[in-house]
């Protein structure tokens, strides 16, 4: 692996970013899909059609919203109906809390290995209730004591790449904003919040978005955790030694 250049001084604390960055997202949707189809089910629906049908959707693009709507009306529910089930089964993709997602392999390792050296902190978007399960789930959380999910900073409006949630984050691991390390997989929040405050990224090709362009260009691009972490580790500051 060859090292980018980097000019100015090393950074001094690592960000990371949670779905596809830690763990694969995949893993968590395809669940949250099947609790939704056990939900429909109780409605008096096919649950296990509109499972298929909102993997189906979800899988086009998690991000964009409306996701629940789509899959109902792929399984032929009428739109008039629509009102009366898109909240509950809402409500049950929300309160879906998995048990257990895989991290990457050696993600864990990787961690706590730049744990060692730095402050490491986890930056996510997302709805608080789900992002707070899904790190749960993870078992990663004792290696990342500061986590800021940017919709509890005042909504959606505060996701990535609004600067917000990495100032504030930064203030909590006591590194300056500009002299922290972000990693990541979506070049337009990752790379481009650790740009809104001055900081570089690393971004990881993995994930839904693994074949999105390079855009805004990261200072690195990897293919794994482990990759972007044995990265860091070179350029780090030191660790602080003793006299
Ligand atoms: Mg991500």
């Amino acid at each position: 692996m060859v090292t980018p250049g980097w000019d100015g001084p090393p950074p001094l604390g690592v960000v990371v970013d949670l779905d596809d960055t830690l763990y694969p997202q995949a893993d968590y949707l395809a669940g949250a899909a099947v609790s939704v189809g056990r939900a429909a089910g109780d409605l008096g629906l096919d649950g296990d059609a509109v499972t298929r049908a909102l993997a189906a959707c979800l899988a086009t693009g998690s991000d964009t919203g409306g996701t629940i709507d789509r899959a109902l009306l792929a399984v032929g529910v009428p739109e008039a109906a629509l009102p009366g089930l898109v909240p509950p089964l809402v409500a049950a993709f929300t309160g879906h809390t998995p048990d257990r997602l895989d991290p990457y392999p050696g993600a864990e390792d990787a961690l706590r290995s730049l744990l060692a050296h730095v402050p490491v902190g986890c930056i996510t978007d997302g709805h608080p209730t789900i992002q707070a399960a899904k790190l749960a789930a993870t078992g990663l959380s004792p290696l990342l004591p500061a986590v800021v999910i940017t919709d509890d900073l005042g909504g959606r409006a505060m996701r990535k790449p609004h600067p917000a949630g990495l100032t504030v984050l930064a203030e909590r691991m006591d590194v300056p904003a500009d002299r922290l390390l972000v990693i990541g997989d979506r070049p337009g929040k990752d790379v481009a919040v650790a740009a809104a405050v001055g900081a570089r990224a690393i971004r990881i090709r993995q994930g839904e978005y693994a074949s999105a362009p390079d855009t805004p260009p990261a200072w690195a691009v990897v293919d794994s955790f482990p990759e972007a972490a044995e990265l860091a580790l070179r350029v780090l500051a030191p660790a602080h030694s003793f006299g």
